[in-house]
């Protein structure tokens, strides 16, 4: 085993970036963070109280109303962005190696995600914005409306533990393209490689309080909804969590998107190719030892093919390689959190209990007692009312449910609070393309499942609301205002 070592020397965090400077927390709170494949402490970060929200919130709104980024042009920022993108991918390894000690993700998909995307996405809207018409002038009866598209204003993005590098620049890149000016308060349990992005900021020489960074739990989380300086919410979490965020939004009419919570299904239809479901079960059921949203937990398989790729699906994970995600071969890592692991097992245990049938895994891996890590675990004839089949259990363990007809499986799909992703997997891709017009979820693959930033991403149902990601992705970071002018402007 060798592992990739990088030499961390930033893993104490204990002030906020606020305003473009290292700026004193306000409030003592302070969070332990912890190495998920080892449960050694890792280091400290400063969890933001009201006041430090506060502080950035006020840093971000003067930089938006007086500073120079909200009377910027699109070429200016999309330079700015570009230069960002520069800075980020100069600290590449070092970031992709710290997101893995924090929440366990194997480092060579860690080196795609948090050391790549973030580059990539700011390039992309940068681009977005730069070929964007923010301004159209349309004859009107009176003389002629310029139409314009101005930024949404301050932004207040929330993000979770499990993507944090990409999940933060899914709202960074379009809303400084869009020429907001944002507070990113990361979770705790990332909170030491957020502060990368604001010293790629500071090399790249954006603006004091366009980019404000204060880490902190979901009280400070709370305050950053409810900041009356805050134009828009954009969150990705949990469902439970996002239903409160959108309670609050809509009680105090404030923009919001919401990326939430999953349990997705793949179908497997009668006429499916195994070697195919297994080259591609990765993506759709295992990426980030499945603490990703949209995995695809449930996996619906045609009776005639059942048994087949019930054991399929058992030798793919017991050939899985578990163990300390540093190591490039490791294609399973721990859990993220002890919290999280033992979420994981309490799903086990009570599927365990039920009528379906444990096929492979169910508890701890042998000679890995130190972090977080649980065994893939398979279980068939799954009730799809079963717990498993229902919650998102947000690890690697696979419920297998059989079908007699296409459209039992359908409906099998789609009887789920949850709307996020899912897959067919058929020889024949028109029939697979047919069932998944009737399957409700914001995204669903043929035969794969892998995102594609290209398009808008997001939820139907509990799964979310809004998109992000593709050339849509700016619209939740733009207000229209119609200007009604008596003189008739030309179009630019
Ligand atoms: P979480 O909801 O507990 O926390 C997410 C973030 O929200 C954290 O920063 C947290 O501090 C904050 N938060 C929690 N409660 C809050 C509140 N009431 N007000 C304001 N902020 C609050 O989720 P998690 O456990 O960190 O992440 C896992 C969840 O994220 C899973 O449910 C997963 O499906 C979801 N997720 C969704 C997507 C998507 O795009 N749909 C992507 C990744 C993760």
């Amino acid at each position: 085993m060798s592992l990739i070592a990088e030499r961390h020397t930033d893993l104490d965090r204990p002030r906020f970036f606020i305003d473009g400077a290292w700026a004193e927390p306000r409030s003592s709170r302070v969070y332990h963070a912890v190495e998920a494949a080892t449960g050694e402490g890792l280091g400290i970060a400063a969890l933001g109280g009201e006041d430090d929200i506060d502080a950035a919130v006020r840093a971000a709104r003067t930089a938006l109303d007086h500073g120079p980024w909200g009377r910027t042009s699109a070429a200016e920022r999309a330079a700015a962005m570009r230069r960002f993108a520069d800075a980020l991918e100069r600290r590449a390894d070092h970031t992709s190696t710290l997101v893995t000690r924090e929440n366990g993700m194997p480092i060579q998909f860690s080196q795609q995600v948090n050391g790549g995307l973030p580059g990539v996405l700011l390039r992309i809207y940068a681009e977005v914005v730069e070929k964007l018409p923010l301004e159209e002038v349309r004859p009107s009866p009176k003389g002629s409306t310029i139409l314009r598209r101005e930024p949404v204003g301050v932004v207040g993005a929330i993000t979770p533990w499990n993507f944090p590098q990409a999940l933060a620049m899914f709202k960074v890149a379009p809303a400084l393209a869009a020429g907001c000016t944002v507070v990113l308060k990361p979770s705790p349990e990332t909170a030491l490689d957020a502060y990368v992005l604001a010293e790629a900021g500071l090399e790249a020489g954006l603006p004091a309080g366009v980019l404000n960074i204060v880490a902190g739990d979901r009280d400070s989380g709370a305050a950053l909804v409810s900041h009356p300086l805050v134009d828009k919410i954009a969150f990705t979490g949990s469902t439970a969590a996002g239903r409160i965020i959108g309670a609050e939004c809509g009680r105090l009419l404030r923009r919001h998107t919401l990326e939430l919570g999953g349990n997705s299904a793949a179908i497997f239809l009668d006429d499916g190719d195994i070697d195919t479901l297994l080259a591609g079960l990765g993506g759709a059921s295992f990426l980030n030892n499945s603490q990703t949203c949209t995995t695809q937990s449930r996996i619906l398989v045609a009776r005639s093919r059942y048994d087949e790729v019930i054991d399929a699906v058992a030798g793919y994970v017991s050939a899985m390689d578990i163990g300390n995600p540093l190591d490039p071969a490791v294609t399973l890592g721990p859990m993220a959190t002890s919290a999280q692991l033992d979420r994981v097992l309490g799903y086990i245990d009570i599927a365990k209990k039920s009528d379906a049938r444990l096929v492979t895994g169910g508890g701890r891996p042998t000679g890995l007692d130190r972090g977080w890590f649980v065994e893939p675990t398979v279980f068939a004839d799954v009730d799809n009312n079963d717990l498993l089949a229902r919650e998102e259990v947000f690890g690697p363990v696979i419920a297998l449910l059989p079908f007699d007809t296409d459209e039992e499986a359908v409906r099998i799909a789609n009887d789920s609070d949850y709307g996020l992703a899912g897959s067919v997997w058929s020889a024949d891709e028109d029939r697979a393309l047919e069932i998944a017009g009737r399957v409700r979820t914001g995204t669903i693959g043929l035969n794969y499942y892998e995102l594609d930033l290209g398009a808008p991403f997001g939820g139907m149902k509990s799964s979310g609301v809004g998109r992000e990601l593709g050339p849509e992705g700016i619209d939740a970071y733009l207000e229209y205002k119609a200007v009604y002018a008596s003189k008739k402007y030309l179009s630019a």
